[in-house]
């Protein structure tokens, strides 16, 4: 066993961990990310080729952060000479008289986000091969695009260490010891620092019952799905196919995203926004495919350029709150250990953002943005303290 002293531990190196540590390291603190698996790993929620980024969200404080969150992403695609991103526009697609659709428009609007709205009539000349819903109406924020996430992983945890950085991976925390001074014992050791940042994604919880604290997250497996075009290019990023999200529709309580086929050639992915139930070391005993079900007869109705049958499942899952909103806050007892959680499946395009938020509450720095949504107090019924 050794025993090492930083000023600052990061539990998890997914992309909410990766990021904080890369700004801390940043601020010249040294730090050091625990991670369980060996890297890279695809057992977390960060994992695979691509995610949506966007700035359409009906919430202001999202499009705020996001404002500032693709200044960073650049500059990290500067540092490092790496693409890591690619826009492609997001179609929004909604009933056209919900108040989801009213909601985003106007937060749209109200923020400044490009966006074009394309009238019923001129949509299929825009969106070839997509049959926009009765009721429906559509729009584009033109800022969206892809990130690529397994690059991205590589390249901040990459910058992270050319900064002097430690990451010590097949390293799963067994224990932690609040105190001014915290220690955390791995199944290879004991380290100690000022402070320590838990962004642990699904297993949030397991590691915040060793501080006495539980926040309400529930942990979904998520069927990521990719469907074959029936003509190879309809649906292609070259062909400036959009990504797309279709916020309620007649099959589905939940939404359903899309992006444009290109890390598998001839492929589209289209997901669920929700899942089943799981125990995140246990992800593959969940077998549900109702979502899959839901998929299958939205996509016939309304992607009829795919073959209405998934080519690839993967999986990955989602931690999410009661409110969908992430969880951005200091432990109520021990103000140096740093929570982030609950990305409730929407985290990743906020990397940046986040992770320049949690150093800064680890350095007790008063934090870029209002923190208010995110504070764990805004569970107080839901959450147990042993404290
Ligand atoms: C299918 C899918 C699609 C998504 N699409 C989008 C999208 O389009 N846009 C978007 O913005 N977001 C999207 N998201 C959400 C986004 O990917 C997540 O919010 C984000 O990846 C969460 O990252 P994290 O760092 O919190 O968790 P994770 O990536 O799970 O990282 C946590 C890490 O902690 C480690 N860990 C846990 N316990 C221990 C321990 N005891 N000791 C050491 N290490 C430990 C884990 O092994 C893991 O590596 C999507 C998510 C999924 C699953």
């Amino acid at each position: 066993m050794t025993s090492q002293d930083y000023d600052c531990i990061v539990i998890g190196a997914g992309v909410h961990g990766s990021f904080t540590a890369y700004n801390l390291a940043k601020k010249s603190k040294k730090t050091i990310i625990l991670e369980q698996f060996l890297l890279p790993h695809s057992r977390g929620s960060s994992h695979g080729q691509t995610r949506i980024i966007r700035k359409a969200y009906d919430q202001d404080y999202y499009t705020h952060m996001m404002h500032e969150c693709y200044e960073l992403w650049e500059q990290l695609e500067k540092e490092a000479n790496v693409k890591l991103h690619r826009r492609t526009g997001l179609l929004v697609m909604a009933p056209e008289h919900g108040k989801d659709y009213s909601a985003l428009k106007c937060s749209m609007q109200r923020n400044n986000v490009p966006m074009v709205i394309l009238p019923r009539e001129q949509f299929s000349q825009h969106i070839p091969h997509v049959n926009l819903s009765q009721g429906n109406a559509a729009l584009v924020d033109t800022t969206a695009g892809v990130l690529y996430a397994d690059r991205t992983l590589k390249t901040v945890q990459e910058q992270f260490q050319k900064l002097g950085g430690v990451i010590k991976d097949g390293q799963k925390v067994i224990d932690i010891t609040p105190g001014s001074v915290v220690t955390v014992t791995t199944s290879g050791g004991v380290y100690r620092a000022k402070s320590l940042v838990i962004t642990a994604g699904p297993w949030a919880n397991t590691l915040l019952s060793h501080t006495g604290l539980q926040i309400p997250l529930k942990v979904l497996k998520i069927n990521v799905c990719y469907w074959r075009e029936k003509v190879p290019g309809s649906y292609n990023i070259q062909h400036r196919f959009p990504c797309f999200i279709q916020l309620g529709s007649e099959e589905a309580k939940h939404d359903i995203y899309g992006l444009p086929s290109n890390e598998y050639p001839g492929l589209m992915k289209i997901c669920y926004h929700s899942g089943s139930e799981t125990e995140p070391d246990e992800r593959d005993r969940q077998t549900d495919r109702e979502d899959i079900d839901i998929l299958q007869r939205y996509i016939t109705r309304c992607f009829p350029g795919l073959v209405p049958v998934p080519a690839i499942v993967e999986s990955c899952m989602y931690t999410v709150t009661p409110d969908l909103n992430f969880v951005l806050d200091q432990h109520p007892i021990h103000r140096n250990i740093i929570i982030g959680a609950g990305f409730s499946g929407h985290g990743f395009k906020f990397g940046p953002i986040v992770g320049k938020l949690l150093s800064e509450l680890s350095q007790e720095e008063v934090p870029s943005y209002d923190l208010t949504p995110f504070r764990i107090g805004r569970f107080q019924a839901h959450s147990k303290s042993a404290l």
